[in-house]
């Protein structure tokens, strides 16, 4: 099978891997031309947390940042963040012809709405994801499985022809060691992953704490049930069963064990990239779709909105200003925790972090202080680093 991931950043990396492991003939698409080359030579590796599949690779991998000498593909797996999803879908029409199926595993619910405007129903295939993944500047990607299915897939059409496809494309990556199937009751799965997104993406985001720390703090939980409630509420209205103290006691601890030491991805798009969130594919989903059948999404709603301030004046928030003389912040980098990523030197907007030119002990070009008078203490560096392997302390 011929597949084509459009928006291979750590997690489309991921699948591309297992699927190239399960016997697919997979081509990644990227925007930058030295990510690609990465990807082609020495290629991806995978380097699973303990227990969760051990290490794959470096894979040499097909990459491009140019889709037309691709060809048409079997199948097109769509990864993009959802406000990329209608310009991924331009840019991917030249790998598509009649039978070319369209998988979204994108967070959240209404890419499937974007991606019927460009091809029928009956080729459009859905799901959702309990897998984490990050991945460095040398292509080496760290990630965990969680749950006990790790890729749930449906399709628009319930029909034979779609369960065939369906189930071949689950069996490359069951091939390549994760569990994956395709489900008639897609919806259900797809709704209880959208739910934990409505937990606690957006809010971390909102209140800059990372998953973790934000649970452990009592009014972050009753705002969290709150709007699990609500979109609970929308879903049962909808006609998918979706069961309370089964999300509250079965997949939020999972997902708390799994994802609790990272910002979440709306939190960092919010923080760091400032770009556009997936708001409307979480929380503005559910406030749309509860307007859709009459219930009321009140909290939903108002971070939604809260979210779309942010979006709309990232130009106008306060950053602290650098001041004249020594910084009043002083930055810690743990050498053994960091793995050279990179990520805090790219996010930094100070250009305070640089790498050490030699290689420590475990062959990791790690992280050092290259102009610690600059540092304002954004605590960006902090927020992208995988490895919680840097600490700002106000002097
Ligand atoms: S706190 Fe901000 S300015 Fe200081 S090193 Fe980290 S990212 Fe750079
Ligand atoms: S300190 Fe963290 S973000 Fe920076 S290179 Fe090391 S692991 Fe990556």
């Amino acid at each position: 099978m011929k597949i084509a991931v459009i928006g291979a950043g750590a997690m489309g990396s991921m699948l591309g891997v297992y699927l190239k492991k399960g016997g697919a003939d997979v081509v990644l698409s990227v925007r930058r031309k030295e990510v690609a080359d990465v990807m082609i030579s020495p290629g991806l590796a995978l380097k699973m947390y303990e227990g969760d599949g051990g290490e794959i690779g470096p894979l040499p991998m097909n990459a491009v940042t140019d889709l037309s000498g691709v060809g048409i593909v079997d199948a097109i797996l769509l990864m993009v963040k959802g406000p990329n999803t209608k310009t991924a879908m331009e840019g991917a029409m030249c790998l598509v012809d009649k039978n070319t199926k369209v998988i979204t595993l994108q967070n959240g619910i209404g890419n499937t709405d974007i991606i019927k405007e460009f091809v029928s129903e009956d080729k459009i295939y859905y799901g959702c994801l309990n897998m984490s993944a990050a991945m460095d500047k040398n292509g080496v990607i760290t990630g965990g499985l969680f749950g006990d299915n790790n890729i749930f897939v449906g399709s628009l059409v319930k029909g034979k022809e779609q369960k065939k496809f369906g189930e071949e494309f689950c069996s490359i990556f069951n091939a390549a060691g994760v569990s994956a199937c395709y489900t008639d009751e897609i919806d259900k799965e797809v709704w209880y992953k959208l739910i934990l997104n409505v937990a606690v993406n957006a809010t971390c985001g909102l209140i800059r704490l990372r998953g973790g720390e934000a649970s452990e703090d009592q009014q972050f939980m009753l705002l969290a049930v709150d709007m699990v409630k609500e979109a609970i509420a929308v879903a049962n209205a909808m006609g998918v069963d979706i069961d309370f103290g089964y999300f509250m006691t079965q997949i939020m601890p999972v997902a708390k064990n799994t994802s609790g030491k990272h910002y979440p991805s709306m939190a960092q798009d919010m923080m760091i990239s400032k770009v556009k969130t997936e708001i409307e594919f979480i929380n503005g989903a559910v406030e749309r779709l509860g307007a859709n059948v009459g219930v009321p999404t009140p909290i939903n709603t108002t971070v939604s909105r809260l979210v779309r301030v942010i979006e709309n004046n990232y130009d106008r928030q306060y950053m602290p200003k650098a001041t004249s003389g020594a910084s009043s912040f002083r930055i810690e980098i743990t050498d053994k925790f960091c793995k050279g990523c990179g990520f805090c030197v790219k996010y930094c907007p100070k250009n305070v972090i640089g790498f050490n030119e030699e290689l420590n002990k475990k062959g990791y070009s790690t992280a050092k202080v290259v102009n610690k008078n600059a540092c304002i203490g954004c605590l960006s560096c902090t927020a992208v680093c995988p490895e919680a392997a840097i600490n700002i302390v106000k002097e």
